[in-house]
Parts: structure tokens; sequence; C-alpha cells
């Protein structure tokens, strides 16, 4: 497996050049372009590192993952997905055009939309501190806290996402306080993880939302199975339907340069590389799940060997 992902490593950093850090959140523009690194925890809790798997980064969009499963434990799925459909958008994360003009309903809860509406649902449910806590347990990792710096700079730059929310306002979806919405969301996109961390919260999604190695339930099973689909069919925003074919495992990316991938019942793994591609997601990251996925046999479909 070390062989595995130091191989992974090699064809990923060919691809580094051709990418760009996130530079619309200007502190996630001081990231180095050039870590790499990629983890990955088995069910029996073996863990395997090759690069920069202990470098904090923050989570970004891989927290709308978090904020579904929250969403669904608190308020159920009937609530969840009445005012949210569970189809791929094929437009970017922070389009606004199919909310105003296709659809009363944001399309899925992966895209920025669908997250903000999620977070009005939490924000009177769930304190942030709460849901902090709680993504430190199911990333099995208590060195997350939220990046002040990187929140700070979110905030500060976040007329797209307060447009997107405004709008929800007022077609009648977001019912709670659009600020206050508006915030828990950026919060929880602000916390810093580690590749580590996403393979903790991969292995703990593969085995079905237990802890692998106390059996302690950390998730409730039917979100687990919720969640999962949705990132199969939407994780990678506009991406997800090549990224189905060419690797074959429910994955989440975020504009920090994380990716959460969940290989069912076998691994859950974890990137980091901030260099994305047009479409905001790692772009050595998706080129490292692709070998992955080939050598390893990961694909969901994958051919009986
Ligand atoms: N916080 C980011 C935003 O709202 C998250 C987007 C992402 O990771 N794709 O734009």
């Amino acid at each position: 497996m070390q062989n595995v992902l130091e191989e992974a490593l090699a064809i990923g950093r060919r691809y580094i050049a051709q990418g760009e850090c996130a530079s619309y959140i200007p502190e996630l523009a001081r990231a180095d372009k050039n870590s790499l690194g990629v983890c990955v925890i088995t069910r029996s809790m073996d863990r395997y590192a090759a690069g920069d798997t202990k470098t904090r980064f923050t989570i970004q969009s891989i927290s709308k993952v978090i904020s579904l499963v929250i969403a669904l434990q608190h308020c159920g799925f009937d609530r969840v997905f009445e005012k949210m459909n569970m189809e791929p958008s094929g437009d970017a994360f922070n389009s606004l055009l199919k909310l105003d003009m296709a659809s009363d309903k944001p399309f899925n809860p992966m895209i920025n939309a669908g997250a903000i509406t999620t977070a009005g649902y939490l924000v009177s449910e769930v304190s942030f501190d709460d849901m902090l806590k709680y993504a430190r347990k199911v990333c099995m990792d208590d060195g997350i806290v939220m990046d002040q710096k990187v929140y700070e700079s979110e905030m500060a730059n976040c007329a797209r996402n307060r447009a997107i929310a405004y709008l929800l306002q007022s077609k009648g979806i977001l019912e709670s306080d659009v600020e206050k919405s508006l915030d828990l969301y950026i919060r929880m996109c602000s916390l810093s993880v580690t590749a580590e961390s996403l393979a903790g919260l991969g292995i703990v999604l593969a085995t079905g939302g237990r802890h692998p190695e106390t059996g302690v339930r950390l998730v409730d099973a039917e979100a687990v199975r919720i969640v999962k689909t949705i990132m199969l069919t939407c994780g990678m925003y506009d991406g997800s339907g090549e990224f189905a074919v060419r690797v074959g495992i429910p994955s989440k990316s975020g504009v920090g340069g994380g990716i959460l991938a969940v290989a069912e019942k076998r691994m859950g793994i974890g990137i980091y590389g901030p260099a994305l591609d047009a479409k905001g997601n790692s772009i050595a990251g998706c080129r490292m799940l692709e070998y992955l996925s080939k050598t390893l046999n990961l694909h969901m479909f994958a051919a009986e060997t």
C-alpha cells in the first residue's frame, strides 16, 4: 500500500502545474500550490500516508457532508428535502443560474445554494460549537479548529454567497435569518482539517457510520447511505459525472484542496492538493484517485477480478 501511495503522489505531482490555488477567498491563495498528500485508513484502522498529510487546510465544501449528516439527524429526511432536491446541477458550485431560472429549490446539498439552505435548517437547532465538536468526532481528529483568518477572509468576500442566500430567502426556501445562516455556512467551511482527518471521516462512512475500532455509532446508518449516494452523484460539482466514470468512488471536494473519498467497506481516503482545476477540484487529487481506483480496484462498478 505504501508503494502504491508513493506512486500515486508521483503521478499527481505531474499535474500540479496545470492547476491554481483558489483566489476568490484571498487567504486560500496563500497555500503552497505544490503541497500534495494522500492518506488511507483501512477498516482495520491501518493508516498509510504519503506526502503532506499533516498540513492543516480548510475543509471548505467538504463540510457540506458533515452539515448534511447533522441536518438529517436533527431534522429528518422529509424536512431536509422539503426545500431541496437531490439532483446533480451540472453547474458550478456557486452558480445562481438554475436556482433562479429553472428551479425554486436548490439542486442538491453539495452546492452552495443547498448547503446554505442546510445551514438555515441548523442555525436554530445546533450551535456552531456543537457542530465543530461533531466534526472532530466523525473525523477522529481533536485538532480541528475554525481557521479564523480564512473565516474572516471569506466573510469579507462573500458577495456571491450572500446573493445566493438572499435569493433563497426571496423564494421562501431560506426561512431562518439570512446573515446567521450564511455565517454558520462559512464557519463550517473554515474548519481546519488534514488529509488524515478526511481519511478518518472516509472510513467512518465506508463502514456504515460506526467508529472502526470501538464500534460506537457516530453517524446514523440512513444518513450514511444518503450522503454517500449524493457524494457519488453531486460531490465533485459539475465534474461529478466524469469523476464517477473515471474513479467510481463517492467523493467530495473543497476549494481548499481537500478531497474526501469513501471506498465502500474498504477504506477512507483523504487528499490534500490545493492546485485546483477549472471546476474547483484538486487537479492532482483527481488523478491520484483515478490511479488508486484502478490499482486497488476501488471503482464501485469494477469488473470482478
Ligand atoms: N466556502 C466556499 C464557498 O462558499 C466553499 C466552496 C467550495 O469548496 N467549492 O465558495
